[in-house]
């Protein structure tokens, strides 16, 4: 990834890329920003930026160096979490500090990417302190928190701190849309909105978003087969929560009750709640089901409360 093409923050992007430009990239940098703001994007794209070893341009995203730094496997990237018990101990510190004297591998410069330093305590903090007093030539470290407010006040002066914030919600759509081409207009705007901005929340959201959706649909089936009437009341409450979840939800629920009436006439189905259906059900009964869900559709593309749409449906797939 280039630089031009992380989202926003242009004050940070500026900045970087004129010490790219100028050969005076700080040797310890610091990324902070809250979850899900791209430091650990940011900081694969200054690595990369490190080890390129291409005379134009850096990085020019197709030497050796940059695809390796693509793919993590460059051995001149050293990655320690903080989130990863004992990785940013002081021991560990202590070790990243005497392999930075040692001479890079194969690219121009060694980088040491440290993520979520919040982790790392007082000791660890002041053993790392060494190393940043007097770097080693062509040694860069990278460090990402939350806030550079977490670290020792001579830690921090030593590093050049860049702070990264949510996007413009128009920026956030745009990115979503270009990694979710197979998602509707309200669910990227929906996505956006409700994270703010936050890219991360809203590729975590978009992605959790289905798997919880098509989950909870099967579980609606089931509850159907089951003519367990307190879970079906139960489940089909969850989709007050959220008017684009909901869509998710009845979806899947359209596609498995398909599957049921296939499956009752013989075809392959993968879903066990379908199966069970079309053992338990009528074929007239699961077209009925099938009718239902469609209708539940229509109903949600107006802009129906939700609260009366869970009643409705729960209401008319238990008739
Ligand atoms: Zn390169």
């Amino acid at each position: 990834m280039l630089l031009s093409e992380f989202i926003a923050n242009q004050n940070v992007k500026k900045e970087l890329s004129e010490c790219m430009e100028n050969n005076s990239l700080p040797h310890t940098i610091i990324i902070e920003g809250e979850n899900g703001t791209g430091k650990k994007t940011l900081a694969n794209i200054i690595a990369e930026y490190c080890v390129c070893s291409s005379d134009g341009s850096s990085p020019c995203g197709i030497c050796s160096d940059c695809i390796k730094a693509k793919k993590n496997i460059h051995p001149d990237i050293f990655i320690a979490d903080g989130n990863n018990s004992g990785e940013l101990s002081i021991d560990s510190i202590r070790s990243i500090r005497s392999s930075a004297y040692i001479k890079p591998n194969e690219a121009p410069a060694k980088v040491y990417i440290l993520l979520n330093c919040e982790n790392m305590l007082i000791p660890a903090q002041n053993a790392f302190l060494k190393v940043l007093e007097e770097p080693p030539e062509n040694v860069f470290f990278i460090m990402t928190l939350p806030s550079a407010s977490l670290l020792l006040n001579t830690v921090r002066s030593r590093a050049r701190i860049f702070s990264l914030y949510p996007v413009p919600v128009k920026d956030a759509e745009t990115e979503l849309r270009k990694r979710f081409p197979e998602k509707n207009n309200e669910e990227i705007i929906n996505a956006a909105t409700v994270c703010a901005g936050n890219i991360g929340m809203a590729i975590l959201m978009l992605n959790s978003g289905v798997n919880e959706a098509s989950e909870l649909a099967e579980s609606i089936y089931s509850s159907i087969t089951l003519s367990n009437e307190y879970m079906l009341l139960t489940l089909t409450s969850r989709l007050a929560k959220n008017r684009t979840f909901a869509v998710n939800v009845i979806d899947r629920l359209i596609e498995l009750s398909a599957e049921a009436v296939k499956a009752s006439v013989g075809a392959e189905t993968f879903s066990s709640a379908a199966e069970n259906a079309a053992k338990r059900f009528s074929r007239t009964r699961l077209m009925k089901i099938q009718n239902t869900a469609q209708k539940a559709r229509d109903i949600l593309n107006i802009n129906v409360n939700m609260n009366f749409f869970c009643t409705w449906l729960c209401a008319a797939l238990r008739s």
